[in-house]
């Protein structure tokens, strides 16, 4: 009988853990363990929604425990602290110090053992890395539903303002030169100016997105080359071109270096320091890795054996320090299988990538201004499936083998919302292959330009509020879940 834990419970840990029950069946007695702090599951990406006030929290939001409890995986409202993969001084067996949030035990520590444990512990928002930046200081978030409520909030006191004829300063982007998740900014920038037009209030609004990318449409992925109606065009010129219908200004290549009350401070790639002023704010933090701890069976500290600098977790990948031109696809991580310890795996945002996937950009005072590799939704499910089936494989045969899924080897679709309403909402959609460049293979543009595509419309709309319910249907593990792709 074996014992696998999984910590975190979106994207990929949720994924990973259903699929490895169902892959495991209930028979052998194995046993499936999820160890997450929150007791709801959210889907992330349409807090967008939430955060301009066209959906109430209640649908982005459902608890975890009764999914659990039907699908037979058992749930520990903990956060994990500390990973102990050869065991401690009782047993070999591998064990995770967790600290329960439950209310019902909330402070209590305690250690569970495992066979197998997978990280999924997504990002820590590290609003701390900029001075004032973060709901806690003087910007608003959308990266959870409460921030996102928060938001919604904020919006529609500054649509109050603009409806008593007061012009408005609206920034929403990045709070960070380092941040990733540009696609998320993108999308709530012309969400709330979607909001704005149709309160009738669009032109007493400025509306100004502020980015690290060094150009528009760079989306953390250097850009995307797309055949358009036999034309080669790209993400960048696309991209431009909503912002010039839109009437939405754009600051790029920025690191923010703090925000005071109703001013940004930021450095661009050229050097220049400026001062935006503004009514609003929501500017995403950069992420870093959770704060776990790793240790050996003596008890001696190997944190940084097992994770990266950055907190997040050392995987299967070449983390050989090259310059850019050097990048190959084959960097990039196959198994997520710790190189240390074959029992630890880390998906969806917890591993750590080899480098960034956008060309990195400094100042010339040496600030770094590059956009973070995305892990979106899409490559972070495909990661828990693949270590579910790794794992259950190991279980069920005694197999050393892994199976595997690299994002240089992998496609992904994202459809970044413009605007919400089933008549008048639009989004751009977007799909690539693969998402890390393979420039051996695609030496034009580093992806296939069959698979790489980019469309804006209503009809992108619509996909993504069937997304939302699909999604939320699966994670719900409702009849059938299953045949629902990640
Ligand atoms: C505003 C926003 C919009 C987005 N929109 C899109 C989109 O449209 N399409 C798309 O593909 N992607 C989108 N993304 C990205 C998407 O949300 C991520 O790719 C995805 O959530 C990553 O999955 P994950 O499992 O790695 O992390 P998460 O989904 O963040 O899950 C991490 C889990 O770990 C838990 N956890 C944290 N600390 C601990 C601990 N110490 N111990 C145990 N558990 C812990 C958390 O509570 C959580 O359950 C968006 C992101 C944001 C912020």
């Amino acid at each position: 009988m074996a014992r696998v834990v999984i910590l975190g419970a979106g994207v990929s840990g949720h994924t990973a853990a259903l699929r490895l029950r169902r892959m495991l069946g209930r028979r052998g007695g194995h046993e499936v363990v999820v160890v997450s702090p929150n007791a709801n599951w959210n889907w992330i990406p349409s807090n967008i929604w939430v955060g301009v006030g066209q959906m109430p929290r209640e649908k982005v939001v459902f608890p975890l425990a009764p999914v659990y409890e039907r699908t037979g995986v058992e749930f520990h409202q903990a956060r994990a602290v500390a990973l102990r993969p050869e065991g401690d001084e009782e047993s070999p067996q591998g064990a995770v110090d967790v600290e329960y949030t439950d209310p019902a035990r909330a402070g209590e520590v305690e250690r569970l053992r495992f066979d197998f444990l997978v990280n999924a512990t997504g990002p820590k928002l590290n609003f701390a890395a900029t001075p004032g930046l973060g709901p806690e200081g003087n910007s608003l978030s959308v990266c959870t539903a409460d921030h996102a409520v928060e938001a919604a909030e904020a919006l529609r006191a500054t649509i109050q303002r603009l409806k008593d004829g007061r012009p408005q300063t609206l920034v929403i982007g990045v709070g960070h030169g380092m941040c990733t998740c540009e696609g998320a900014a993108f999308e709530y920038a012309f969400n709330v100016e979607h909001q704005i037009r149709e309160a009738g209030v669009r032109d007493l609004a400025e509306v100004i997105y502020l980015t690290n990318e060094r150009e528009l449409g760079d989306f953390g992925v250097g850009g995307m080359t797309f055949e358009q109606q036999g034309f080669v065009t790209t993400s960048a010129l696309w991209t431009a071109s909503i912002f010039r219908e839109r009437g939405v200004n754009a600051i790029l290549g920025a690191h923010v270096q703090r925000v005071e009350d109703g001013v940004i401070h930021y450095e661009q790639l050229d050097g220049s320091v400026h001062e935006q002023a503004f009514d609003f704010a929501m500017l995403l933090p950069p992420f870093r890795g959770q704060e776990l701890r790793a240790y050996d069976r003596a008890g001696e500290d190997v944190t940084e054996t097992v994770f990266a600098p950055n907190g997040f977790m050392r995987v299967d990948a070449d983390y050989t320090q090259k310059p850019y031109e050097e990048w190959r696809a084959e960097d990039w991580p196959t198994t997520y299988e710790s190189p240390a310890y074959p029992n630890l795996f880390a998906v969806g945002i917890a591993f750590a990538p080899p480098h960034a996937i956008s060309r990195p950009g400094a100042s010339p005072s040496g600030t770094v201004i590059a956009p973070a590799p995305p892990r979106t939704g899409m490559p972070s499910g495909i990661m828990g499936r693949t270590v579910a089936a790794t794992i259950a494989d190991r279980i069920r045969t005694g197999t050393t083998a892994a199976h595997t899924a690299s994002m240089a080897r992998m496609g992904a679709g994202c459809i970044a919302s413009a605007g919400t309403g089933m008549l008048s909402g639009s989004a751009a959609g977007m799909t690539m292959y693969p998402v890390v460049p393979d420039h051996a293979r695609f030496p034009e543009s580093g992806r296939d330009l069959r698979h790489t595509k980019g469309e804006l419309g209503l009809a992108g709309h619509w996909t993504k509020v069937l997304l939302h319910h699909l999604f939320i249907y699966k994670a719900k593990a409702r009849p059938m879940w299953w045949l629902i792709p990640e």
